[in-house]
């Protein structure tokens, strides 16, 4: 079907358009329907997190936002470019490109200092040396770790860990940044310096995707999506976010977008 896209679409332009995603795996007689049919716009500049039980498939639709993973079946667009049919090598390029990851378990290599594994995915771009490390340290600079580039995981803290993680997927100037559970392994208060920052990063345009179980981790993002058995059950646009106030929105004030959700069930 041809898009005309009208004026206000080209403002809020989609990075991501997922269309009626399936995800079946099969192991021996079994078979797990870990998405069940999800059709998703987010929008350039979004930040949006994903709620919902555990095995209701967050992790499987992050694999396939993040070219990780393919559906079994759908459409899926990032930035305007096809992403279900393509080769492995073609997929790599697309992930390098357009997306940074951030985990649980921050998985830094252990024995390598801060500015090294910030250097990682541009090892892995061909980046020079001398451009990798002025990058890299470029990086630390904006997670507030412009000092530490020479310390090893081990001698950082759990959060300080998680902000070189975090200035290892903003590296390669990526569109997106999708963040699984990037608080899941912190206490409190590093969690509210790890949203703040990742605050700041998309006041300064960058689409955050979080995934979180937290309802005060979720209240930081823009809008909020449920999923329930590989389905999305819920699509909330949180007030209080324009991209210009401080800390999460009050909860109990989510407000519901129908035309969010009418977008979200599109055949
Ligand atoms: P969540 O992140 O919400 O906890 P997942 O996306 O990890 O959920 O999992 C959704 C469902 O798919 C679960 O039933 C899980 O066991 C199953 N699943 C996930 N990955 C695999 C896999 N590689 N092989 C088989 N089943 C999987
Ligand atoms: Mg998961």
């Amino acid at each position: 079907m041809p898009d005309s896209p009208s004026p206000s679409d080209q403002a809020t332009a989609p990075l991501i358009e997922a269309r009626n995603l399936v995800k079946t795996y099969t192991m021996g007689d079994q078979t797990v329907h870990a998405l069940r049919g999800v059709s998703l716009g987010i929008a350039e500049g979004d930040f949006v997190a994903i709620m919902g039980a555990s095995g209701s498939g967050k992790s499987t639709l992050m694999n396939i936002l993040g070219c990780l993973d393919l559906p079994t079946s759908g459409e899926y667009r990032l930035a305007g470019e096809e992403v279900e049919g393509l080769a492995p090598d073609a997929l790599a390029s697309i992930r390098n490109r357009r997306i940074g990851f951030v985990f649980q378990q921050f998985n830094l290599l252990p024995r390598t200092s801060a500015l090294e594994n910030v250097e990682l995915p541009m090892v892995y771009a061909g980046v020079k040396a001398a451009q990798r490390r002025e990058k890299a340290q470029a990086a630390l600079d904006r997670v507030g770790l412009g000092e530490r580039g020479g310390h090893t995981p081990s001698e950082l803290s759990g959060g300080q860990q998680q902000r070189v993680a975090i200035a290892r997927a903003l590296v390669n100037n990526p569109a997106l940044i999708l963040a699984d559970e990037p608080t899941g392994a912190l206490d409190s208060k590093t969690s509210e310096d790890i949203m703040t920052l990742l605050t700041e990063l998309n006041r300064q345009g960058m689409t955050v995707v979080i995934v979180t179980h937290e309802t005060d981790i979720a209240a930081w993002a823009r809008r909020k999506l449920v999923f329930r058995d590989g389905q999305i059950v819920e699509d909330l646009r949180q007030p209080g976010h324009g991209g210009v106030t401080d800390g999460p929105a009050g909860s109990g004030k989510l407000e519901s977008d129908p035309n969010l959700l009418a977008q979200g069930a599109t055949p």
